[in-house]
């Protein structure tokens, strides 16, 4: 690295990604190219020859913009938002400059040490219970993913039961969940060596607004273990991915506990909106889990990726995740004086994550990062609004934090469920390039999902998507009434 070239072209980096920002709103939101159109744009082997950063500058700016979906454009309304900001982007600058794996607290002790202030800082703003602060048996780690998360916490769930029943039980392990819990806890059990039979996927309706009834739970704990099953883990989801149901921590808590089973609670976008009060009671329950995870980079402003998984017992984590080379041992770790994350998740290398979050956190405080997540969930609100003045469409499921389910009403004759009308909106919507929002299916009815979580998205914006929302669906109406 030389520190000269690097100040030269950082320089001109900076400028490039600050102009990228500024004419954001130019760009169609949904890439709108054609499978392969790249490799019709780029040669197809590498230079021999070092290239001019003009020259690749300038093939980002015709070639890989376009087809570039843009997450941080104000008119992103998908899925769930990727945050990023001024202090997450110097966070990762850092980052990169420093370039150090601090897999064990020897291959730099302040990345390993950040880590476990910045999770404390951060259990705090969200009042978890004190076992998953760094004081006791707990503490946090940050993951990549939910997915990593979800992950790690069942294999050391998984060996903590079987440690207790023996290891040919494994065929025995039943995993709980509802029908609306992220697909990554199935991948994560097909990982774990779960017998695809034994993930129950508990059923919700729209008379519990989607989620998990302690009931439903309860009985088919039961019936499992009539049946000589082994139930050992059970995930409950706060903002689940298509309506941002909450499931009720207290009373799934209470159950995990009589039967012993390690308690999950996924909260990887809607967690971040419980740094406000006045949303906290939607974790009150997670006294009783035993692990607790959300993404930063969802929603708190922090540049992907960053996800925060607490344990109130990071010895059953330890005890799966744990291997020690020769080549790895050094003092302080032998000693027992450190903690080493490299035991904490799958890889072996790990980034700096806790420096961009230590960044968002002291640059913008957390009164600030309280009042982001209040205006995006205020904006939803407004975006309700709008959608109950237009008798052509209905709201599906009631607006929790900032996401939004609705659809255009079929026209009254009866013959259409409105489905297929609903993903030609969305199509049309999404083909305008100036806005995109994404689709779920809930009760068999395909609605359309608008989230506020973009850093840049203001109040012009939503009622901008909603003027669009409407023109749409007069043309798609216009042409299918008689
Ligand atoms: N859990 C929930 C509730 C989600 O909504 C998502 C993704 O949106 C995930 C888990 C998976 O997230 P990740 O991409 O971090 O693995």
């Amino acid at each position: 690295m030389d520190a000269e070239q690097l100040r030269e072209y950082g320089h001109q980096m900076v400028d490039f990604i600050a102009d990228y920002y500024k004419n954001i709103e130019s760009f169609p939101v949904l890439s709108q190219v054609k499978p392969e159109y790249l490799c019709e744009l780029l040669p197809d082997s590498a230079p021999n020859y070092p290239e001019k950063l003009e020259n690749v500058l300038d093939d980002i700016r015709r070639k890989i913009i376009p087809g570039l979906t843009h997450w941080q454009s104000p008119g992103y309304f998908a899925y769930y938002p990727c945050n990023s900001s001024t202090a997450g982007f110097l966070g990762e600058m850092l980052i990169s400059g420093f370039n150090i794996l601090g897999f064990s607290w020897i291959t730099s002790p302040a990345a390993t040490e950040l880590e476990v202030i910045v999770l404390d800082w951060v259990a705090k703003m969200l009042k978890l219970p004190q076992h998953f602060f760094s004081s006791g048996q707990g503490g946090g780690v940050i993951q990549g993913t939910s997915s990593e998360a979800i992950l790690v916490v069942l294999l050391a769930a998984r060996d903590k039961v079987l440690r207790r029943i023996g290891k040919n039980s494994i065929g025995k392990l039943v995993v709980y969940a509802s029908d609306q819990t992220h697909s990554s806890l199935q991948k994560a059990c097909q990982i774990a060596g779960i017998h695809p039979e034994n993930y129950r996927v508990l059923k919700t309706d729209s008379s519990a607004n989607y989620s998990l009834d302690p009931k439903v739970l309860s009985e088919k704990i039961s019936n499992d273990m009539s049946i000589g099953l082994q139930p050992f883990f059970l995930c409950a989801t706060v903002g689940t991915t298509s309506s941002a149901a909450v499931d009720p921590l207290c009373s799934l808590g209470k159950i995990s506990k009589v039967y012993d089973m390690w308690f999950h609670v996924d909260a990887a976008y809607a967690g971040n909106a419980c740094i406000c009060p006045e949303y906290r009671r939607y974790i009150d329950g997670v006294e009783e889990a035993d692990s607790f995870g959300m993404n930063v980079h969802k929603w708190m402003l922090t540049n992907f990726d960053c996800c925060l998984l607490w344990v109130k017992d990071s010895g059953a984590l330890i005890k799966s995740l744990s291997t020690n080379p020769d080549y790895l041992k050094n003092k302080a770790s032998q000693e027992n004086q450190v903690v080493d994350f490299k035991d904490w998740q799958i890889p072996l290398g790990r980034r700096f994550r806790s420096l961009k979050l230590w960044m968002v956190l002291r640059l913008y405080g957390v009164e600030k990062l309280q009042n982001y997540v209040r205006n995006h969930i205020r904006l939803a609100r407004l975006f309700l609004g709008l959608i109950d003045s237009d008798p052509r469409f209905e709201v599906v499921a009631p607006q929790m934090f900032s996401l939004v389910c609705f659809r255009l009403l079929p026209p009254p004759d009866g013959q259409d469920d409105g489905n297929k009308l609903n993903d030609d909106l969305l199509h049309a919507v999404n083909g305008t390039g100036r806005m995109f929002i994404s689709h779920t299916v809930l009760s068999g009815k395909f609605m359309l999902r608008l989230v506020v979580g973009a850093p840049l998205t203001e109040e012009r914006h939503v009622e901008e998507a909603w003027k669009l929302i409407q023109d749409q669906a007069s043309v798609l109406l216009g042409t299918r009434l008689p």
